[in-house]
């Protein structure tokens, strides 16, 4: 599907294509197998304007749309999930989230290094008691004359230990009262935070996911993000456009496992002929193509909603929702393709079949995704 490609949006998909191809794809079975996160590759990434995508210019950025920037994640993850997470959770959350709620000193002071990748930025809402209830947390930030003193662990988060800098939402009020949580800026080296347990994951093994420990964390009043209170909905805001990278990452993951698996059907002879000519394997073909076109429209939906600045709540749950069981759906079948060769690591499909299953989980369970879509549409 590409009507809805303009030149800028294909030179942009390009120049991501060819990073992937040159500075991903050699090493990207290496960094699975031993858990890398290949932070040298984001760094290049950040040279080439991918690191900050929706970022002005004026902050350092590229000064591009939704579009573009859905075209980046997915041509990134066609080749290599892992490296679609952390770019979309790098551009996204951390990144998004300032340049959505920052004040103008803090905008000028971190988002020309986030932009240019020259830091590495991390989120952190959940944590290990509170994922989908995550507005119920417990790490708690006090206020102290003109600081605050941040305790409590953060769990799950992309880039927990590598970040330079991480946006942390931690709870300024009463549990389970409205407006209780707070957004605050966090940058490494900051007394009292540390890194904790790097989780050994099933796919996406070279986005690095750890814990976030604040242990009595004394941050200045000018780190906090926006108003005391308004932290929770500040984040549900940012999530409404990252999910629409998780769906560009999930339709990345697709598009990759759809290829490979067409192209093997045709080469792959038994009973002396492709396998692409039985119908059994033909008819999932047909199904993973329908699929993938059909996520990539509501994916371009919600991206178009959001270039015009108008609410994309609705949409870009839908678009998470279906394109990320889309990629599970599209990798199960792909294995499936692959027949014995699809269970070992000689072949693509395993990879994507591994990493596919986190974009039903990430930013939102596909169940979390249709609380908010019932939601919606029940207004
Ligand atoms: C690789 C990876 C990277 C991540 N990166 C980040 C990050 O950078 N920052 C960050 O803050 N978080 C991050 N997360 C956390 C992620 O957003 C959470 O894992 C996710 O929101 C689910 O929370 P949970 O794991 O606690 O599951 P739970 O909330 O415990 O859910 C368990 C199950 O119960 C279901 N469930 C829960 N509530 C309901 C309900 N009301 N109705 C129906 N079903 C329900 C869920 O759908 C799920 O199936 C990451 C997670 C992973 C795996």
């Amino acid at each position: 599907m590409n009507f809805l490609l303009n030149e800028q949006v294909e030179l942009v998909a390009a120049t991501a294509r060819d990073f992937a191809e040159k500075h991903i794809r050699p090493d990207m079975m290496m960094w699975d197998e031993e858990q890398i996160f290949p932070v040298d590759a984001l760094h290049k990434a950040g040279e080439l304007g991918l690191m900050g995508v929706l970022v002005p210019h004026e902050y350092g950025g590229a000064g591009l749309g939704y579009h573009e920037y859905m075209h980046v994640i997915m041509e990134i993850a066609a080749v290599c999930g892992s490296v679609g997470l952390s770019v979309a959770a790098h551009n996204s959350l951390c990144t998004g989230h300032m340049l959505q709620f920052g004040n103008e000193e803090q905008k000028k002071k971190y988002l020309p290094k986030l932009a240019t990748a020259e830091w590495i930025g991390a989120w952190g809402l959940t944590e290990p008691n509170t994922g989908s209830d995550a507005g119920n947390m417990q790490c708690v930030a006090t206020r102290d004359g003109n600081d605050w003193i941040i305790n409590g662990t953060k769990s799950w988060i992309t880039h927990g230990n590598s970040g330079n800098v991480a946006v942390v939402i931690a709870r300024t009020g009463e549990p389970r009262t409205s407006r209780n949580c707070t957004a605050f800026i966090v940058e490494r080296g900051t007394p009292g935070f540390s890194a904790g347990k790097k989780e050994n994951k099933l796919g996406m093994r070279a986005s690095e996911t750890a814990e976030m420990i604040f242990d009595n964390c004394r941050i200045a009043d000018s780190q906090r993000l926006g108003e005391v209170g308004d932290g929770f909905v500040q984040a549900m805001k940012v999530l409404d456009g990252g999910r629409i990278s998780i769906a560009a990452l999930s339709l990345g993951i697709a598009k990759g496992a759809y290829k490979a698996a067409l192209q093997y059907a045709k080469e792959r002879k038994q009973f002396d002929k492709p396998i692409a000519e039985f119908q059994g394997i033909a008819f999932k073909l047909a199904d993973m193509a329908t699929r993938i076109e059909a996520a990539e429209l509501l994916t371009s939906q919600a991206a178009d909603l959001k270039n015009r600045g108008e609410k994309v709540t609705r949409e870009s749950a839908m678009a998470k929702y279906y394109a990320s069981e889309v990629a599970v759906a599209v990798s199960t079948d792909a294995v499936q393709i692959f027949g014995g060769y699809g269970y070992t690591k000689d072949y693509p499909a395993e990879k994507f079949y591994r990493d596919s299953k986190l974009c039903t989980i990430g930013e939102g369970t596909s169940e979390i995704q249709k609380l908010v879509i019932a939601r919606e549409v029940l207004r």
